[in-house]
């Protein structure tokens, strides 16, 4: 390992030979005047994390980084100058009809063995990272009524089954005055159902439900499912109350208790690292996610997939410029077109909407040096490390094959945390730049700082810092392998998350393409 000394001399990141323009490291920007190592002199001061000009771009010209282009030049651009937002024109999405399909399959990496975590055996074959009593719902309506037990059953019960890590109550939006027959409705429906299957609930969840509602208990649990246990009471209707809020209370704590009795019986045993499901996010980016934080997670994305694990990467939204190069790596044709057939898929949902995958950058990507979506993607599938591609999942679905698997899910933090738990992620990982206190109650997740500022800025919220990435003092490979540990003794129990410790938790948030009526 190589330690370089970091210093505030004016430094800046390169990620490829055809780059024309360069990121600013430096914490507090740099100068006009500032001289970087190679020669280069800036013309105006440029803030951190923004692009310099690294030769003269004149009008029209295009402006390339990751090798690739990320938009073309409104106006002459000089050597040194600030590269700002409003000077370059998006280029086009890639159109879907024209893309290499299975051109760069990359080859195998070498079996990594060995690698192992202490995890929950399920019945149906899945492993939890933790042991937590689900109960999920098939309408808001028994939202407020849940909510109250779960404060008693935390408080009351769960004192008294030590081996239980919490309770949960997977409360949502859906389930009544909704079009429960529309066409997409089979994705908030399917989420449903398959969030219960998490398999950090150990196929114990449990359901409350009011009586009318649309959505019915038999769609969210159904029989000869082996990954829900079904041989006892596993359902409460509130309607069928007789004596008010107090009995619906009485009612879901002794349900619950059963439950707490069975999962408090359940200990870690030794498996394969292969077991883990990593689902991988960013939020909050800036111009340093693709050159620090997600780099990091590709590094470790690869060494998972060696050890035989699943490794999910999501986000519509942040690929759709990029697909082509997914597309290349996609194992197989059937692959190839199921990443094109999810791309579509969602530019016609946002064409019914009159907006385009460009929605998706905000003020603050912006400020942190993130010109346009197409800079955001090729930034954001570097999370994907180098392996193949070896499936697509799409919204609410469950993952079944190991490998490199593209989730089909909105960029949306909430949603797309969602949707991978639905989807049976034991394990979250989450880059950010701005900063975000983001987290699941059914998951630990792992918070990855793309800039040592923010880290040292937020020490009890950001697990890693990868800005060490950025100021020399350690390598992307060095960072992988770290997390790639850090993984294991986060899904052993034996570390817990910042956002664990807090019991931060952002809410179940469903997509939910359909009507509401
Ligand atoms: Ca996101």
């Amino acid at each position: 390992m190589q330690l370089i000394e970091h210093s505030d001399s004016p430094r800046y990141v390169r990620l490829h030979e055809a780059d024309n323009v360069v990121v600013v490291v430096n914490d507090q920007g740099v100068t006009e005047g500032s001289v970087f190592p190679d020669g280069l002199v800036t013309v105006e001061g440029v803030p951190q994390s923004h692009k310099v000009a690294l030769v003269d771009i004149p009008k029209g010209g295009e402006v390339r980084r990751y090798g690739q282009i990320i938009g073309y030049a409104l106006e002459d651009l000089r050597r040194g100058s600030w590269v700002k937002e409003n000077q370059l024109a998006m280029p086009s999405a890639p159109p879907l009809a024209s893309l290499p399909m299975c051109d760069a399959v990359p080859a195998p990496l070498p079996p990594l063995e060995g690698f192992t975590f202490e995890g929950y055996r399920n019945a149906d074959g899945t492993v939890g990272t933790r042991n937590i009593l689900g109960i999920t719902t098939t309408v808001q309506c028994v939202t407020g009524v849940l909510d109250h037990a779960v404060k008693r059953i935390r408080e009351e019960l769960l004192p008294r089954y030590p081996h239980v890590d919490d309770v949960v109550a997977l409360t949502h939006s859906y389930g009544c005055g909704v079009a429960i027959n529309a066409r997409d409705a089979y994705i908030p429906i399917r989420t449903v159902r398959n969030l219960a299957r998490n398999p950090n609930l150990g196929g114990e969840a449990l359901v409350i439900s009011l009586g009318c509602e649309k959505l019915q208990a038999g769609q969210v649990m159904h029989n000869n499912d082996p990954s829900v246990d079904l041989s006892e009471p596993w359902l409460y209707r509130l309607q069928d109350a007789s004596h008010g809020f107090g009995e619906m209370i009485e009612q879901i704590m002794a349900l619950a208790e059963t439950r707490l009795q069975k999962l408090d019986q359940r200990r870690r045993e030794t498996v394969p690292a292969a077991e883990l499901i990593l689902g991988m996010q960013c939020g909050g980016s800036d111009a340093f996610s693709g050159i620090t934080a997600n780099p990091a997670l590709g590094y470790a994305s690869d060494l998972l997939i060696r050890a035989g694990a699943t490794v999910m990467f999501s986000e519509v939204t942040e690929v759709r410029d990029a697909i082509y190069m997914l597309t290349s790596r996609a194992q197989n044709q059937d692959v190839a077109q199921a990443l094109v057939r999810e791309m579509d898929w969602y530019d016609h949902y946002l064409e019914r909407g009159a907006a385009d995958r460009s929605a998706n950058t905000t003020p603050g990507n912006k400020k942190g040096g993130l010109s346009n979506i197409v800079e955001k993607s090729l930034g954001s599938i570097v999370k994907s490390g180098s392996s193949a591609i070896n499936g697509v999942v799409g919204p609410g679905e469950r993952v079944t094959g190991k490998g490199l698997i593209y989730c089909a899910t909105p960029a949306s933090d909430f949603v797309c945390g969602t949707l991978q738990l639905a989807a049976g992620m034991n394990l979250h990982v989450f880059t950010t730049g701005r900063g975000t206190p983001y987290g699941l109650a059914m998951a630990p997740v792992v918070k990855v700082a793309t800039r040592t500022e923010l880290a040292q800025r937020w020490p009890d919220l950001i697990d890693v810092d990868a800005g060490r990435i950025a100021t020399g003092r350690a390598t992307i490979e060095e960072l992988g392998w770290e997390l790639f540990h850090y993984y294991l003794d986060v899904a052993s129990g034996r570390q817990r998350t910042w956002a664990e410790q807090h019991k931060l938790h952002n809410d179940i948030v469903l997509f939910n393409p359909a009507p509401i009526t």
